[in-house]
């Protein structure tokens, strides 16, 4: 994703303390609770958010419940619907510094990063939607009577809307990964409740203003923040809830799987990622060096598709080790939104525990630590990119998911030997290939056990291009018209024409 250089420092905002937003009103929570939320770069709260219990979950699954029955907003004309996505789209970009702003002192995403790709993004995403508002057609099916029985019928199909969607989203892109369900959701005619991560619910906010400001009928799109335990699983038990799209960890996602099942809900999932970055001999080194930090570093490793595992072909193994040395030295930890900065900190305390608990781990198991000597600044969640070779695909470091800027370098010699590394995982999110041999290129990819195969670039994502896992990263797509089939349901309806 190509990131436009960004001169001068953006100009601080006041962020006032967040409520609610459900059934078009601005409120506390019942209880009156509310979560501080810390900027990791300075360790300081920012504000408070209200955090909502389960009766706030009942009173906004009730205020969707009501918008999806009476607001016009399901049976409207698609063309008058994708006049408000574009609405949304224009102010997003009206907003984008607010949005960018929030984000990066929120989660520790670079400012540039932040406004460049993430917002640049969703404004896209909402444009993309629109589109389809108005392609939600059926099909004439030529079903014929009983044999032996006169007549004549019409059986046709037509996709309605599912009714209210809960969108329960992580803290890494809060922004990208919330109006993956929510532009989708909104465009096919949906009601929508978004529970964004507690860690990280500023931008979230911000977008429901937008939504008000849009003229989103109200009910139509509700945001509640807090606890994931209580609030994301009042939303997954509800029977007012009709389907759960839901980005997070893998751990998470099988326990709301079983949860939604008490009441069939639908589910999309998009778990965790292991991604294997396979360099053969014949690749472009210092291209293919430069992808791999990049994949695995970008936004401090705090992303699902990260290529946490670098095969490599023994041939080159030195001569990378040396490239990635030189990037790690490279890189400059600090402020997320001074422009100097290549790498911000971990979006939160437990995060930076979590990330150090597996570099000791890495070193208990005996794993080189080729580099990891970046400057860390005095305070904030700051990890230093971290890399690990050569290293073995069976040691924790290498199997579990991090997120974090840890890379695991493991050597392998042969084609076959690389594609059984590569897919010795229990993850199926992401992949990638680095060679200048399109015949190599193209036979990986086809037997890479992964929804995404990136091949000599990574970190590649847009609104058309459908996007989920294999294996334990979940089921469903995101993006693309392939991501509609899921916020839709089809009716056939038979007519008897004798
Ligand atoms: P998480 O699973 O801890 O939390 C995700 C969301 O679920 C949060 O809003 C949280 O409050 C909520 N939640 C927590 N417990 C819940 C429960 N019992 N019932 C319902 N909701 C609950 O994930 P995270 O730490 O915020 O995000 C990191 C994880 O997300 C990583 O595993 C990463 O790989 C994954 N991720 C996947 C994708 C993808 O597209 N596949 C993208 C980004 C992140």
């Amino acid at each position: 994703m190509p990131v436009t250089a960004q001169s001068d420092r953006p100009e601080a905002i006041a962020i006032e303390p967040g409520r609610l937003f459900i059934g078009g009103q601005w409120r506390d929570s019942l209880s009156g609770a509310t979560l501080p939320t810390v900027n990791p770069a300075t360790e300081e709260v920012i504000t408070t958010v209200a955090s909502a219990g389960v009766e706030d979950v009942h009173a906004a699954v009730d205020a969707a419940r009501r918008a999806f029955e009476e607001s016009g907003w399901a049976s409207m004309r698609g063309s008058e619907r994708a006049k408000v996505l574009l609405r949304i789209a224009d102010l997003i970009d009206a907003n984008a510094h607010e949005l960018a702003y929030r984000e990066s002192v929120d989660m520790g995403m670079l400012y540039t990063d932040a406004r460049y790709v993430a917002v640049a993004h969703i404004a896209n995403m909402f444009r993309y939607f629109s589109g389809w508002t108005t392609k939600f057609d059926g099909a004439v099916r030529p079903a014929e009577p009983v044999p032996g029985q006169p007549g004549e019928l019409l059986a046709y199909t037509r996709r309605e809307p599912l009714g209210v969607i809960a969108a329960i989203t992580p803290f890494n892109f809060p922004l990208v990964l919330s109006v993956s369900k929510i532009a989708p959701a909104l465009a096919a005619g949906n009601c929508v409740i978004h529970k964004p991560a507690s860690d990280t619910p500023l931008s979230a906010l911000t977008l429901a203003r937008i939504m008000q400001e849009a003229g989103v009928p109200d009910g139509v799109y509700n945001t509640i923040c807090g606890p994931g335990a209580v609030v994301g699983d009042a939303l997954v038990r509800s029977p007012g809830i009709d389907k759960v799209a839901f980005t997070g960890s893998t751990a998470v996602g099988r326990g709301l799987a079983q949860g939604a099942a008490e009441t069939f809900k639908h589910v999309t999932l998009e778990l965790g990622g292991k991604s294997p970055n396979i360099v053969f001999a014949d690749a472009d080194l210092d291209a293919a060096a430069q992808t791999a930090f990049f994949a695995c570093m970008w936004n401090k490793g705090e992303v699902c598709v990260a290529g946490t595992r670098l095969l490599v072909q023994r041939d080159i193994l030195d001569d990378m080790l040396d490239q990635l040395r030189k990037l790690c030295a490279a890189t400059v930890l600090g402020d997320p939104l001074d422009p100097a900065t290549t790498m911000g900190p971990l979006a939160s305390r437990a995060e930076y525990n979590k990330v150090l608990d597996y570099i000791e781990s890495g070193k208990q198991a005996g794993i080189p630590l080729v580099a990891s000597e970046a400057k860390v600044p005095d305070r904030g969640f700051f990890v230093p990119p971290a890399i690990f070779g050569p290293g073995d695909n069976s040691t924790r470091i290498a199997r579990e998911e991090i997120f974090g800027p840890v890379l695991t370098v493991i050597p392998f010699t042969d084609f076959d030997e690389a594609i059984r590394i590569a897919n010795d995982t229990p993850y199926g999110l992401a992949s990638g290939v680095q060679t200048t041999n399109a015949r190599t290129a193209i036979r990986a990819a086809h037997r890479l056990q992964a929804g995404t195969v990136w091949v000599n670039t990574w970190h590649h994502y847009d609104p058309s291009a459908p996007f989920g896992g294999y294996k334990t990263s979940g089921y469903g797509r995101e993006n693309g018209p392939e991501s509609l089939d899921a916020y839709t349901q089809l009716k056939t309806i038979w007519m008897d024409l004798a």
